[in-house]
């Protein structure tokens, strides 16, 4: 942009319109000196900052700046007065009034103001606006507003090249210092028959009301994109954690889970969503932006909505060829073992059932868990010679404890591709003969996931074992899309609430809603509720006060060996939690309890 000098009236005339112009303005835009000094802020700083003009003008917008990002926006302000023809932009945190830090994409350039100064006008992009700038203002202005073609002019958010801008800018800091971010790619499942049946006019629409749900279920600092189509990118700035990161991915799902009303008919539009972090994924924006795609399509191939990149999801990686090889071989060479955790009653202590985990003893690398070669497993059909050796293993190890008086059921994980095998009951039937176990002894998890996939299949294979006795639970419940209707028709005993809304049991309220809701309508049911993941003794007191029957995590005990279980499966023991060596009984504990109800 321009503003040439012009004399009196003319100018004053100039001045006023400018004025005007910028008073109107839905953007936020600062005017500064070139040393950052504030002259001049739009009326949207209030509403987007919470700054009112006598907060900012006369100071330094560099002391409204992250620490971190005071540099990159001293550089831009040193370089557009000397370069009035060219736009510097930086990627910036400004700080909110309320102390968030809110992240913008500003674009700088430089003008000459009164008496042959120059100032900087500076066009902030803000991530958390859903329409920051609307065309009309961009294009009633004709000189100012952001670059049309760094917009997407359907939806107003960003467009690919300004997210891929963004990204860079984000990346490198980041990488460097190792602080973590995240890139998520979406992908709606059933656009294309929805804009086949509806039309493109609905497709638009639909495509806005996805983009604004999804600002809604992010925080201020995070960005959301669309990159074409019905594809969709967002960055998350800054993460604390990759749990953290999978909380609002469930946020954005859930978001989307309400249907929207077309013509009046609800619509139901799934998304597949993929997660790569940076540093761990990648320190530059291809990388990143090829894991987000890998796991997206890993996310889309499983059903389970959403899927941090693995390196074993990408076809192509060497590395993923030869844990092929490996696992396979590894199923013969016993390098494969299992893992024990109990699920322990809330109102006596005692242990209801342990959970089989696997683990591979690798050679070379060490103990892999199951995030790193199930995956593998499900895509190359290993899963079927892998799922056998862990029921075989399981009812052998349950065939010892019984013969010692140990009658605690054991719980194998199956996966969905065990869901659709028709000889599943034949191959457990054959398994429980060969062992002398008997179905009482065993239980099964699957994911609500894993039952979507071919759910007349999946309810026919699992009523087949139900009958014979086989005790059966859904797996990370509340992450999938299953309902408690469908609950009513699932031979079902048992739901596992997934450890993701545990986790945040004690300090996110909606997190608490969902867990309790789950076990009240789960009792409801007759079913028994089992938390998982229960860190902290915090925890483990509100679930006691909601009424929950089992708890499962860390704060009792780790997955371990078959030998280190023993002391939880003594018959009678009045068995609580055990922090290492020690044994604690945290019967006081459950004295807070409101009902009590029967578990298998
Ligand atoms: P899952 O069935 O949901 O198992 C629970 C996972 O949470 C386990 O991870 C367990 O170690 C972990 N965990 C338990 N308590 C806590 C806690 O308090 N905090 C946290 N942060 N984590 C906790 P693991 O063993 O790495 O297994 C991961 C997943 O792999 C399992 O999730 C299950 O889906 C799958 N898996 C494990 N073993 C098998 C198997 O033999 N067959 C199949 N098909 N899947 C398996
Ligand atoms: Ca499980
Ligand atoms: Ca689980």
């Amino acid at each position: 942009m321009s503003v040439r000098v012009l004399p009196g009236r003319a100018k004053r005339a100039q001045t006023k319109h400018f004025q005007l112009f910028l008073d109107n303005t839905a953007g936020l835009i600062f005017i500064t000196a070139a040393d950052g000094t504030v002259c001049y802020e739009s009326p949207a700083c209030e509403r987007v900052l919470g700054y009112t003009p006598e907060d900012m003008i006369g100071d330094s917008l560099l002391s409204f700046v992250h620490p971190d990002d005071t540099a990159a926006l001293q550089s831009i302000l040193t370089e557009a007065p000397e370069q009035p023809c060219k736009n510097g932009f930086v990627r910036c945190r400004l700080r909110h009034h309320n102390g968030e830090w809110c992240v913008f994409g500003i674009t700088a350039t430089g003008f000459s103001a009164e008496a042959g100064t120059m100032s900087v006008i500076l066009r902030c992009h803000e991530a958390a606006e859903q329409q920051p700038y609307t065309q009309s203002a961009g294009q009633s202005a004709g000189t100012i507003g952001p670059d049309q073609e760094e917009y997407d002019t359907l939806l107003h958010l960003p467009n690919r090249s300004l997210f891929v801008e963004m990204l860079q800018q984000a990346v490198l800091p980041s990488g460097q210092k190792g602080l973590p971010l995240a890139l998520l790619l979406m992908d709606l499942d059933q656009f294309r028959e929805i804009n086949g049946t509806f039309g493109h006019r609905w497709g638009d629409t639909l495509l806005r009301r996805v983009g604004s749900r999804v600002r809604q279920a992010l925080r201020k600092s995070d960005c959301i994109v669309r990159l074409g189509g019905d594809e969709f990118g967002v960055l998350l700035p800054t993460v604390g954690s990759r749990e953290g990161v999978i909380r609002i991915v469930r946020r954005i799902l859930n978001a989307l889970e309400e249907p929207f009303l077309i013509e009046g008919h609800p619509v139901r539009v799934g998304s597949s969503i993929g997660i790569a972090l940076s540093p761990e994924h990648g320190a530059d924006v291809d990388a990143l932006l090829r894991c987000a795609d890998i796991a997206m399509y890993q996310a889309k191939h499983t059903g389970l909505g959403f899927a941090v990149y693995a390196d074993e999801y990408d076809l192509y990686s060497p590395d993923r060829l030869t844990l092929a090889t490996e696992l396979r071989r590894a199923i013969d060479l016993h390098q494969l073992t299992l893992y024990f955790q109990p699920k322990i009653h809330m109102i006596d202590g005692q242990v209801r059932e342990v959970e089989a985990l696997t683990r591979w003893e690798h050679p070379e690398r060490g103990l892999l868990s199951p995030d790193q070669f199930i995956p593998l497993a499900e895509q190359t059909g290993l899963i079927h010679p892998f799922s056998r050796w862990v029921l075989r293993s399981a009812l052998r190890q349950s065939k010892v404890w019984h013969r010692k008086g140990f009658t605690s059921r054991i719980a194998v994980n199956l996966s969905m591709h065990n869901l659709q095998d028709e000889r599943l009951p034949h191959i457990i039937k054959k398994l429980l003969k060969t062992s002398g176990g008997n179905p009482n002894w065993l239980g099964v998890e699957v994911t609500e996931s894993a039952l979507a996939a071919d759910p007349i299949r999946a309810v026919d294979i699992l009523s087949h074992l139900h009958d014979i006795g086989v005790w059966i639970a859904i797996d990370d419940f509340g992450t999938g899309y299953s309902s408690f209707a469908a609950l009513k028709r699932l031979p079902v005993d048992e739901i596992k609430i997934d450890k993701s809304f545990v986790m945040g049991l004690t300090s996110d309220i909606q997190d608490a809603a969902i867990v309790r809701a789950t076990i009240d309508l789960g009792q409801s049911l007759g079913l028994t509720v089992t938390a998982e993941g229960v860190e902290n003794q915090e925890t483990w007191d509100y679930l006691a006060e909601l009424g929950c029957d089992l708890a499962q995590g860390y704060y009792c005990s780790r997955p371990v060996p078959a030998a280190d279980i023993i002391p939880w499966l003594q018959p009678g023991q009045q068995i609580g939690r055990h922090t290492g060596r020690q044994t604690v009984v945290p019967l006081q504990q459950a004295r807070t309890v409101r009902r009590r109800t029967a578990v298998g």
